[in-house]
């Protein structure tokens, strides 16, 4: 009798500890390698960005967010930064100089996380509201010495095998001889893009287009409208390309830029900054609906930057309002810029890290490795 009852405590025992291991494993999702990463690049959002953005919406997206951290933007050869340099850190994993795409000082290519993600048969996607010939999306799809080669960038990023490529640029892709051509040359790279994949060239026509793997939409000329003038979100192209990466059961990495953050800080233009920002917020609220339905879906926000030295003097909580600003430039700053991270490998994005830090985990978590710690946090150049 007595063993009998042994037998039955220690079957419940059993059944305790299995239930235990599952509880663990359902909670250390922070420590497992994604399927999907999502990155959202706030391009100049620092941290008084995000707080008038706060302000004026009371609740953000980024408030859900259960990591966060720190981010030092210094590049190569300067302590400000600029989006070349910034982005080539988060993209590869390694510092270069400012101005330089995803290319060493001495113009060695840099193997890209996209690069990296097509070795491991995931898809991948960018969604900006700059041209895509931009510094931020070209340190992820190309390779150039300057960011201001941007025909270039264009004929690179046709052949960069890119699966969803929204944003601006039209004018890079259209030859010299038609209107509204960016370029010196003769090249229709619009033809070529569009013998690789459906491509549209308004907003009106995105939603019939979300049925392939595949889509390219260049929806301006150059940037695309300010948040404030424009009648589609941040949030709407972002889950259009979600709707169409998703479709790889190998996974997929996207990049998701709230582009003219940084340009309004560039204005010294708060209400601007506030509207950029709060389009931005839109995008992510949307990968984090995926991310958490999906489960497998590292995301993680940051800036490349801060831009403006902006700091916020008046203002009303109740009223929503910032009635004071300051900027210290009409450039960018070296101050740390915020980072916040969601999904498998999330707890690895706390604390104060490096830019290229950054780069290196994402490369490392796709590739399910761990990144060796370094004595300063520092990625090894
Ligand atoms: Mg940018
Ligand atoms: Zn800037």
């Amino acid at each position: 009798m007595s063993s009998l009852l042994d037998l039955i405590k220690s079957f419940r025992l059993y059944r305790m500890c299995l239930l235990c291991a599952f509880l663990l494993l359902g909670c250390d999702a922070g420590n497992h390698y994604p399927h999907n990463i999502i990155l959202c690049i706030g391009d100049g959002m620092g941290v008084a960005h995000i707080t008038a953005g706060k302000i004026a919406a009371g609740t953000l997206n980024l408030e859900k967010f259960p990591v966060s951290g720190l981010v030092t933007t210094h590049s190569a050869n300067r302590l400000v930064t600029e989006s070349a340099a910034a982005s080539t850190a988060l993209a590869t994993g390694k510092k270069t100089n400012n101005r330089a795409v995803s290319v060493l000082p001495d113009s060695t290519p840099l193997k890209t996380l996209f690069e990296h993600a097509r070795d491991v048969g995931k898809s991948t996607g960018v969604v900006v509201t700059s041209s895509v010939t931009h510094a931020t999306p070209a340190a992820f799809m190309t390779h150039v010495d300057n960011r201001r080669k941007q025909a270039e960038i264009a004929e690179q990023i046709v052949n960069s095998g890119i699966d969803v490529l929204i944003g601006g640029g039209r004018g890079y892709f259209v030859p010299a001889s038609r209107q509204g051509s960016r370029r010196k040359d003769d090249k229709n790279l619009l033809a070529a893009l569009e013998s690789r994949m459906p491509l549209v060239l308004s907003a009106d026509n995105l939603s019939a287009n979300s049925d392939g793997q595949k889509l390219a939409a260049l929806l301006a000329p150059g940037g695309l409208p300010a948040a404030a003038n424009r009648d589609y979100t941040l949030a709407r192209l972002t889950r259009l390309a979600i709707q169409i990466l998703s479709k790889n059961t190998n996974g997929f990495v996207l990049m998701v830029e709230g582009s003219q953050i940084d340009w309004a800080a560039h204005h010294k233009d708060a209400p601007n900054i506030i509207s950029e920002m709060l389009d931005f917020d839109t995008a992510i609220g949307a990968a984090l609906d995926f991310a958490q339905s999906e489960g497998r879906t590292l995301m993680v926000v940051t800036a490349d930057h801060e831009a403006g030295g902006l700091a916020l003097h008046d203002g009303s909580i109740q009223d929503r309002q910032v009635s004071a600003t300051a900027f210290t430039t009409g450039g960018h700053t070296a101050s740390m810029v915020p980072i916040f991270a969601y999904g498998p490998s999330s707890a690895d994005f706390s604390g104060i890290l490096d830019n290229a830090r950054v780069g290196q985990i994402l490369i490392d978590r796709l590739q399910k490795r761990k990144t060796p710690a370094t004595g300063d946090r520092e990625a090894r150049r």
